[in-house]
């Protein structure tokens, strides 16, 4: 097989990327562009040792899971790798891919598996959107997203996993940059002012955040653009981002307030939480809660427990426990999460939870030697690269009751879970949650009981 064949391949499985997986000659073959059942005429692009990447040319059969994608810049965007594929499709190949991944790396049979806890619809759950603002080949000022590996704007300003405000806000943004003849920022020679639009909305409260990411010091006439944007329900923080570095990172370290206050707020369960333009927080709130609705119920909480809730961000899983325990721990790496973390306890009254800043796998082994720290319930919930092996190591060495371990990659908790399985614990209860809908992304939350207790 050579580049420019061309091959028929009946699409079997999907990537870790999204790409669509087939075999022609014994070879596996990735698609970008197709669905899980499509039979596609391809032209091969490239060939590596083992495998190779083909363009599907043709769809010879249509999958009968493939549907016509809601936006209409899918396929430019890349941001929904799977927006053609039904959402019932896409639940059913998010269940597959944690449970083989569980059986195949973790060697596991007959897992505890619940039915992955799908989106009621899989479209608007994001709050928070970042739109880049540039010049379109024809010299229109727009809004929109980067295509695929590239850093050319396409213009979109309703992107249909966001809220439906942002179309408003981007149209008066523009609409303000076209009346006094404000630049958009231009990567390449590093002038203009205006490179970034950023929004949040509190899906719980209704609040709405605009920041404005600018190459300068100040906007024209922004006393005119506030009082445009106040006219949309809801909002309540309008601020300027200070960002004059030449850099692809978005947000610079300097805030300025133009109206309102700050930050918005938010609830996930019956926790408040403040948000800043620079803080974290989770984008999908109402899958976020079912997620730790599942970690609440798998860490069996009676009252009376100590639980550690290691890689804890801004504290959202051990504010939403405090209440159920009698002492939670946090450890998270980054200082300003922390910091929110803590400001977030006592916002709402939470005075049993504790937070340590540092790495979990120098933090844990550290306090446990030197201070001799027990748990009832360890809730982990780490990067993709999942837990370092000390922290696995005294975790077993603490031996709490339950394990709860929330996960953004299937092969790396499959990985942790062989281990901690392999030293005492046993597997209870397995549920994906899906928290980005026409992404190829799964979130999994796993109980872990300790076998002989
Ligand atoms: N549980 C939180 C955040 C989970 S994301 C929530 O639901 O909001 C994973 C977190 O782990 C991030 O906040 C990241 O900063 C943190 N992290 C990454 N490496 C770490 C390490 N080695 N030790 C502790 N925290 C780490």
């Amino acid at each position: 097989m050579k580049k420019d064949d061309i091959i028929e391949l009946k699409i079997e499985d999907l990537s870790s990327e999204g790409l669509g997986v087939g075999h022609s000659g014994g070879i596996a073959f990735f698609v970008k562009d197709t669905v899980i059942g499509d039979t596609v005429e391809a032209r091969v692009m490239k060939m590596k040792k083992t495998y190779g990447y083909a363009r599907a040319m043709r769809i010879l059969e249509p999958s009968p899971d493939r549907i016509v994608p809601p936006c209409p810049v899918a396929r430019q965007c890349g941001g929904c790798q799977i927006q053609a594929m039904s959402y019932s499709a896409q639940l059913h190949f998010k269940q597959n891919k944690v449970c083989s991944n569980l059986e195949r790396i973790g060697g596991f049979t007959n897992l505890p598996m619940e039915p992955v806890i799908g989106m009621d619809t899989p479209f608007r759950y994001r709050n928070k959107a970042q739109f880049p603002v540039g010049r379109a080949r024809d010299g229109k000022i727009v809004a929109g997203f980067y295509a695929g590996r590239t850093h050319s704007i396409i213009a979109c300003r309703d992107c249909l996993l966001g809220a439906e405000v942002n179309e408003k806000i981007l149209q008066t943004v523009l609409n303000h940059m076209e009346k006094y003849r404000i630049e958009p920022y231009d990567e390449a020679t590093g002038k203009g002012l205006i490179r970034h639009i950023m929004t949040r909305v509190g899906f719980a409260t209704g609040q709405i955040m605009v920041c404005i990411v600018i190459n300068g010091k100040k906007l024209p006439a922004h006393e005119q653009l506030v009082r445009a944007l106040v006219e949309l329900p809801g909002m309540t923080s309008i601020t300027l981002n200070i960002n004059r570095e030449k850099t692809n990172v978005i947000m610079g370290r300097k805030q300025v307030l133009l109206w309102g206050q700050e930050y918005i707020e938010d609830t996930i369960g019956d926790v408040r939480f403040r948000i800043s333009p620079l803080s974290f927080y989770q984008v999908n709130p109402r899958q976020t809660e079912k997620l730790y609705g599942k970690a609440l119920e798998y860490a069996g909480l009676t009252g009376e427990e100590t639980v550690w809730d290691l890689y804890c961000g801004i504290g959202t899983i051990s504010l939403f426990l405090a209440r159920k325990a009698k002492r939670v721990c946090g450890v998270e790496i980054v200082p300003e999460a922390i910091r929110d973390a803590r400001q977030n306890a006592r916002l709402n009254g939470i005075d049993n939870a504790e937070f340590f800043v540092g790495k979990a796998e120098e933090v844990l082994p550290e306090k446990y030697q030197k201070e001799n720290i027990s748990a009832d319930v360890i809730v982990v919930d780490p990067p993709r690269k999942g837990c370092e092996q000390s922290v696995l190591e005294t975790m077993i060495r603490m031996a709490p009751k339950r394990i709860v371990y929330v996960s953004c990659d299937s092969a790396t908790l499959a990985r942790d879970l062989k281990y901690l399985c392999a030293n005492g614990y046993e597997l209870k209860r397995v549920c994906p949650v899906d928290m980005f809908g026409n992404s190829v992304h799964v979130e999994t939350v796993v109980g872990l009981q300790r076998k002989d207790t």
